[in-house]
């Protein structure tokens, strides 16, 4: 075998390692699109709170502080969460920030219920 000969085909052999290599990072770079396609449909999109009867929708995408009762509900960056509350066991504050559909934040003594909902409750009926 020729030395140009043995070239040839260390070339070829890194030819075929670059495609294995390129269609890795393929896969790699579409994982997190599919992950993105994905992970959209489980999370919440709003937020229903609820005080003594009263349920109030809101929108998740959209910032805003909700005063009820002395509690301050913040929606913030797709999560919610009691900022504050001068309930005396705090619980609803210590919840921390919900953000899955089907995840609730309820403050008992004040009967505040916070629920993160999925589909139907997009607000897109605006
Ligand atoms: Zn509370």
């Amino acid at each position: 075998m020729t030395p140009q000969a043995e070239q040839l085909k260390k070339s070829k052999i890194f030819t075929v390692f670059d495609g294995i290599l390129i269609t890795v990072v393929l896969i790699l770079c579409l994982l997190p699109l599919f992950f993105q396609l994905i992970v959209p449909t489980k999370k919440g999109k709003s937020v229903k709170i609820t005080h003594n009867g009263t349920s109030t929708i809101y929108s998740l995408s959209q910032n805003r502080i909700v005063e009820i009762d002395g509690a301050v509900i913040k929606i913030e960056d797709g999560k919610v969460f009691f900022e504050s509350n001068d309930c005396p066991t705090k619980q609803c504050v210590h919840t921390g920030k919900i953000y899955n559909a089907g995840d609730s934040a309820i403050c008992m003594p004040k009967d505040i219920r916070v629920e993160i909902v999925g589909d139907g409750f997009d607000g897109s009926s605006k």
